[in-house]
């Protein structure tokens, strides 16, 4: 017999699990479908999951903030228990290292707009905080067989460090999607494992439900592609990509981990740095590790996917060479073991790196596609966004001509969603990398 729901979500990461606890808390009947083992095991599992606020749109700043106070307040956001305990934010700051003739002015002015804490600090705070960096610059980013990577800098980091103190770190995502799951479970979600959709059913140009793999058919007014990077894969399972402005595809990227270097303890003084100098950022890592990530410097060649399930999951020692080469310059103490240790996974990546929260072409079919290696932290703000939109639109509001708007919980701040539209130009304000 085939089952009904008022809204099916295809994807259990964190933005699916935090689409059914929002839904759910409006009544909606939800079901998620994943077609791995459990919540939070695809990209989000290996997400960086850096919370920080400094984002070049207002929006991207607002949700981001909003967010914040979400993961700071976790156990009230749920408003449920887990029986594997909660995860944790590690709150450690954040700072922004650059380059001389970057100008971090448009973060700053936003950061104001919006009433968030920072400060300005200058290459000898830094030094002082963080006393195994040296403040030289090594700008632009280079490859290690680049002849210039050894070549001693004469240049210094800019004189202006900003430094973001409510920023920080998810200690366990993977948990933190499964806390979302069972806050959705209290409010009435369900969620089925181990099945994949193969089917976007439509009838009159109405989305009604989907197969799955095993030949189960599901119903629902409402399908939500919250598929991460097989979001095009689904998109054109309904026939809306072509339709679509903007388009999404994935990109493979790696992290790698390195000990904490002698004389610094990352585990009890690190915090999240972000090194525009260097082209990369890193952070603490269980285990008093460090994590290696990568900004995207020009001189690393895109790794683009055609297919999300076929890629390198090992990461390379090319990589790993490059990525943490380029660390120990900032950090000469740095011990690079032999064999490389990290994680390859993929980005979802939109055409201007920013994501798509909209409803697509097809009624009842919604979109919660293109998070660009950078929406993990927006999870509580993207349920909410993806409810207000379906509800509005199910009840008869022209969100293409008259955008949505939505007044987020924890700051004094009303979002036009028109900025995450499928159909919006390019927008060319957008760093088109991220930083976690
Ligand atoms: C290496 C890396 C580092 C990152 N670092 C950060 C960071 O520091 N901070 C930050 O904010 N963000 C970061 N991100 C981005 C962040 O992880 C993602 O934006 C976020 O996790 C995406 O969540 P999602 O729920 O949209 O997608 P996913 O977690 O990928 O979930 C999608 C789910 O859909 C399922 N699915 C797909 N197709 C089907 C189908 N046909 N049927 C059934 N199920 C299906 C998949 O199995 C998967 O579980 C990083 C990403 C990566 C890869």
């Amino acid at each position: 017999m085939t089952q009904t729901y008022d809204a099916i979500i295809i994807g259990a990461g964190i933005s699916g699990a935090a689409i059914a606890y929002e839904l759910s808390k409006k009544g909606y009947r939800t079901l998620n479908v994943d077609r791995l083992a459990a919540a939070g095991h695809g990209s989000t599992s290996n997400t960086c999951a850096i919370i920080r606020t400094h984002y070049s749109t207002l929006e991207g700043t607002a949700i981001a903030y909003d967010s914040y106070f979400s993961w700071k307040d976790w156990e009230n956001y749920l408003d449920a228990n887990d029986e594997k305990g909660l995860a944790r934010f590690y709150q450690t700051g954040l700072v922004n290292v650059y380059h001389k003739g970057h100008d971090p002015s448009t973060h700053i002015k936003l950061h104001d707009v919006l009433g968030i804490p920072y400060e300005i600090w200058n290459p000898a705070k830094l030094l002082e905080r963080m006393p195994h960096f040296v403040d030289d610059s090594f700008y632009p980013p280079k490859r290690p067989e680049d002849p210039l990577f050894d070549k001693p800098s004469e240049e210094k980091i800019s004189d202006m460090v900003v430094y973001y103190p409510n920023d920080g770190y998810i200690n366990d995502p993977v948990l933190s999607v499964h806390n979302v799951q069972r806050a959705a479970e209290a409010k009435g979600a369900a969620f089925l494992f181990n099945e994949e959709v193969v089917e976007i059913r439509k009838n009159d140009h109405r989305v009604v439900g989907v197969t799955l793999k095993s030949g189960k058919t599901i119903d629902a007014a409402v399908v939500v592609n919250a598929a991460g990077p097989h979001s095009a894969v689904v998109n054109r399972m309904a026939g809306v990509e072509k339709q679509m402005k903007i388009k999404t595809r994935p990109l493979r990227h790696e992290v790698h981990f390195v000990p904490s270097p002698d004389g610094f303890s990352y585990e009890k003084d690190g915090m999240v740095v972000g090194d525009a100098d260097l082209g990369g950022y890193h952070r603490p890592e269980t285990g008093n590790q460090v994590l290696v990530g990568s900004e995207d410097p020009l001189c690393d060649e895109r790794e683009w996917i055609e297919d999300p399930d076929h890629f390198n999951h090992e990461v390379t020692s090319s990589q790993y060479q490059a990525q943490t080469y380029r660390l120990a310059k900032r950090i000469p103490d740095l011990r690079i073991p032999n064999t490389p240790r990290g994680i390859a996974d993929l980005y979802d990546v939109t055409d201007d790196w920013i994501p798509i929260y909209d409803r697509s072409d097809l009624n009842g079919f919604y979109l919660a596609i293109g998070t660009s290696g950078n929406q993990y932290k927006n999870g509580p703000v993207i349920g909410l966004l993806l409810a207000e939109i379906i509800d509005a639109c199910e009840n008869g509001h022209d969100h293409d001509h008259n955008p949505v708007e939505v007044g987020l919980p924890n700051i004094d701040f009303r979002l036009n969603t028109g900025i995450f539209s499928r159909n919006r130009d390019v927008i060319e304000g957008s760093t088109f990398s991220v930083l976690g």
